[in-house]
């Protein structure tokens, strides 16, 4: 029998009826005769209210604590969603990061992954079980709680699918795949069907938020399948690959510059760097009146630094030079 690892994000699992969603997606996973490990994010903005918890009492609160404290969203999602399974006559079990255990450094808030027991999960999936495992958090040497860096359940769930040799690595998001920009922020972002792994790398790395760079690295290294789509039923999807051809363009992404005020803008792709297309982005944010304070280039990118109150405007219009409407 196959083995699945489904991880879902915390939009997904932002309310009663949206877990019980989620594990009706994990129980017709299991019907269509895979066996599944779901690797769960804390509950819609949990782990931002917790931070913001830590921060009233403290400016700087102590790392390993913080740990702790944001290592709860994630146990929280396991056990509701193990509630919700059983509910539904699906055997399942939710294990904390310690329990399977998933061992990392000792770097709080920005820990590493060194290793992954084999025997629980094993014996839980041996007997039939779902197993329900807690994202971003992992146990160090010392026993003590960790966590991965924000967005970390990405690479929770591909250390997992590698560890566990399965098929294929599902992330489940708010969007229904990868896109070529943030279609929360651009209405004309296009769905990619498939990309290779350099090419995801660079656009996380670059600011994409919809995976975490080191699950990418990860799941490169390990040879993983990720695909990443949506809870809805008619999500297409987009899947990360070896195989996947490398597009000339394939996206736009936005972060906050290193200096304060500037954000940057980087167009990704195999054609890249281009003096045609670097006068393409910035002709357009000329014509907007967006300055651009720098240019810079390197391997399959280049980035434009602009002022952040207009970040999400040059956004849209860099993507609108390199994708023109078909
Ligand atoms: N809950 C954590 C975060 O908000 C980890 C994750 O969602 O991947 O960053
Ligand atoms: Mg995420």
């Amino acid at each position: 029998m196959s083995l699945i690892v489904q991880k879902f994000g915390g939009s997904s699992l932002s309310s009663a009826g949206k877990v019980l969603h989620v594990a009706h997606i994990i129980q017709r996973t299991r019907a269509a005769g895979h066996r599944v490990i779901a690797v769960l994010s804390a509950q819609g903005d949990t782990t931002d209210v917790l931070l913001d918890r830590a921060h009233e009492l403290a400016a700087q609160p102590d790392p390993r604590e913080l740990d702790m404290l944001l290592a709860a969203g994630e146990q929280m999602s396991v056990a509701l969603c193990a509630i919700a399974l059983r509910r539904l006559d699906v055997p399942a079990v939710s294990l904390c990061a310690w329990q399977v255990p998933i061992c990392s450094d000792g770097t709080h808030t920005d820990a590493r992954i060194e290793r992954i027991g084999h025997e629980r999960v094993k014996a839980e999936l041996d007997a039939q079980r779902v197993v329900l495992v807690a994202g971003f958090q992992a146990v160090d040497e010392a026993g003590d709680l960790t966590t991965l860096g924000r967005g970390g359940s990405d690479t929770s769930a591909v250390a997992l699918a590698e560890a566990f040799h399965a098929e294929l690595c599902q992330i489940y998001t708010d969007v229904d795949g990868i896109y070529t920009t943030d279609p929360r922020i651009c209405p004309q972002a296009r769905r990619i069907d498939c990309l290779p792994y350099a090419q995801m790398h660079l656009l996380a790395s670059r600011g994409a938020q919809v995976l975490h760079a080191r699950s990418v690295a990860l799941a490169q290294r390990a040879g993983v399948t990720v695909e990443v789509r949506s809870c809805e039923p008619d999500s297409r999807g987009s899947r990360v690959t070896a195989q996947a051809p490398a597009a000339d363009v394939v996206g736009v992404t936005k972060r906050a510059g290193a200096q304060t005020g500037l954000a940057e803008i980087t167009a990704v792709g195999g054609a890249l760097p281009s003096a045609a297309h670097e006068r393409l982005a910035i002709a357009a944010l000329e014509r907007a009146g967006i300055a651009v304070r720098a240019v810079e280039a390197g391997a399959d990118h280049f980035a434009l630094l602009v002022d952040i109150g207009r970040a999400d405007e040059a956004l849209c219009l860099v993507h609108g030079a390199l994708f023109p409407e078909r």
